[in-house]
């Protein structure tokens, strides 16, 4: 009898593992990869998410082998902003959230998958977790409409039965925990982006670099191994077109969207591994917990990655459930005050709000003109560019940043400056433009 089996062993799972055994609980955490594996990601983590790592004692790891930088570039039809994520406000988001705010870094990475799952597995283990990969969850138990354990299969096609307190579902976006209790989806958002990706040595940007014009956006973020993950973005409406012809047309969107970057990657560029990509990323949330079992991670909220933001969200599921349980187990609360603990502050109307702020860019409308006025007026005040670009990564709340007082503020300040509006003159044609596909 365990106190806690959690059921994948990724970002959510490896890390929710891990807490709970450090807090001395006995953990066993099952996974149906083996592990190191790549998983469908394109796994940059913004500086929240390497303070969780930083929390946890893993940062040094990561950093062995990972380059990192704190300065980022967002350039929204030409605007460009460089600024990065405050202390102050990460300071102030762990305390919110997790009551203290030690291990705060500002840096951020992009940590192939291969790499940074192995760490949090081998830590769930160096923690006292008992982990088994290559280990299929076919059945969860139920005994008086309570889940008490789960049924699965091993490499070698023995079927064993173990049994928990608690079953965790930290098993991603198509959740077996999920499915087998038949448990609703809710605020589905069926727009969403199409993404292709794949990894470039041969050059070395010095930030990160975020580029989106008209309907299409594209990223590079060097990574481990020397290479550069260089990717691209539009809205699902045009991925049938952009199919028809993938190293093409990602090469046109390159182009299109950052000419530099697209000369850059086709001048210098070795491509080192095949084009990813993914079509699949409608949004939704589900219930965080019920008898017997939690979700963390996407098994609980699956959102378009145009934010880049799941990774950094499995983590702070996993401490605040681990948290959560540990009251529970150690019989501090009572399941129901345990729970109710962890979806108060996984369900506030913070996180509603940015949930809507990465559904609604996930459509990829092109920018309005007072959205772009908008970037315009930031040019020059720093302070506020880097709010935005903590508004934008989920760490100072949108509702704060996007509300009416704040935008009239920022406006009147860069009336003050050189930076001056409006812009586009031509904005009617170029927003006629913008809405043509690129490769019909
Ligand atoms: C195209 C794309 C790009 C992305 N880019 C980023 C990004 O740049 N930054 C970012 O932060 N996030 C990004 N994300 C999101 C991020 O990848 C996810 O949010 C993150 O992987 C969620 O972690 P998880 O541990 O909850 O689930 P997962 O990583 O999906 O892990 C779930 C694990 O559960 C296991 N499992 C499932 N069912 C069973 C079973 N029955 N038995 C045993 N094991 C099981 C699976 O094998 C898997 O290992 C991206 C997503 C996509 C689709």
């Amino acid at each position: 009898m365990y106190d806690a089996i959690v059921i994948g062993a990724r970002c959510s799972g490896a890390s929710t593992a891990m807490l709970l055994a450090r807090r001395g609980h006995r953990v066993l955490v099952v996974d149906r990869s083996s592990f190191p594996s790549d998983v469908i990601s394109t796994h940059f983590l913004w500086p929240h998410g390497m303070s969780y790592l930083n929390r946890w004692g893993l940062l040094e790891q990561v950093l062995a082998v990972t380059p990192a930088q704190t300065e980022i570039d967002v350039v929204n039809d030409g605007i460009r902003l460089t600024g990065s994520v405050p202390a102050e406000l990460l300071r102030a988001y762990f305390r919110d959230l997790h009551g203290d705010d030690s291990g705060v870094v500002r840096t951020y990475a992009s940590i192939r998958r291969s790499v940074l799952d192995q760490i949090l597995v081998q830590a769930a283990a160096k923690a006292g977790a008992e982990v088994r990969t290559n280990f299929t969850v076919r059945d969860l138990i139920v005994e008086d409409e309570r889940v008490v354990g789960i049924r699965g299969r091993t490499s070698d096609g023995q079927l064993v039965e173990e049994r928990a307190r608690i079953v965790v579902g930290a098993d991603g976006r198509n959740s077996f925990v999920a499915r087998t209790l038949k448990l609703p989806k809710f605020d589905e958002r069926p727009r969403c982006t199409f993404a292709y990706w794949s990894y470039y040595s041969g050059f070395r940007p010095e930030t990160a670099q975020l580029h989106r014009r008209g309907r299409l956006a594209c990223a590079v973020v060097p990574t481990n191994f020397e290479q550069n993950m260089v990717l691209v973005w539009g809205p699902s409406e045009w991925s049938r077109e952009f199919r028809a012809d993938v190293p093409g047309n990602y090469q046109r969107a390159l182009d299109f969207v950052s000419p530099e970057l697209g000369e850059l990657v086709r001048a210098q560029g070795t491509r080192e591994e095949r084009i990813y990509g993914t079509l699949d990323q409608a949004a939704f949330l589900r219930p965080l917990h019920g008898p017997g079992w939690v979700l963390v991670g996407d098994a609980e909220s699956f959102k378009d990655q145009c934010t880049a933001i799941g990774m950094t969200h499995a983590f702070r599921d996993a401490e605040l459930a681990s948290a959560a349980l540990d009251r529970w187990l150690s019989g501090g609360a009572t399941i129901d005050e345990a729970m109710a603990s962890y979806e108060g502050r996984r369900r506030g109307q913070d996180a509603a709000a940015y949930y809507d702020y990465v559904c609604t860019l996930a459509e990829m409308r092109p920018y309005r003109h007072d959205e772009l006025q908008l970037f315009v007026a930031l040019r020059g005040n720093q302070q506020e560019i880097d709010r935005f670009i903590a508004t934008h990564a989920d760490v100072a709340p949108v509702s704060e940043f996007f509300q009416a007082s704040n935008l009239f503020l920022l406006n009147d300040a860069a009336k003050e400056t050189s930076a001056g509006y409006p812009i586009f003159e031509d904005f009617a044609a170029t927003s006629r433009m913008y809405q043509q596909n690129l490769f019909a």
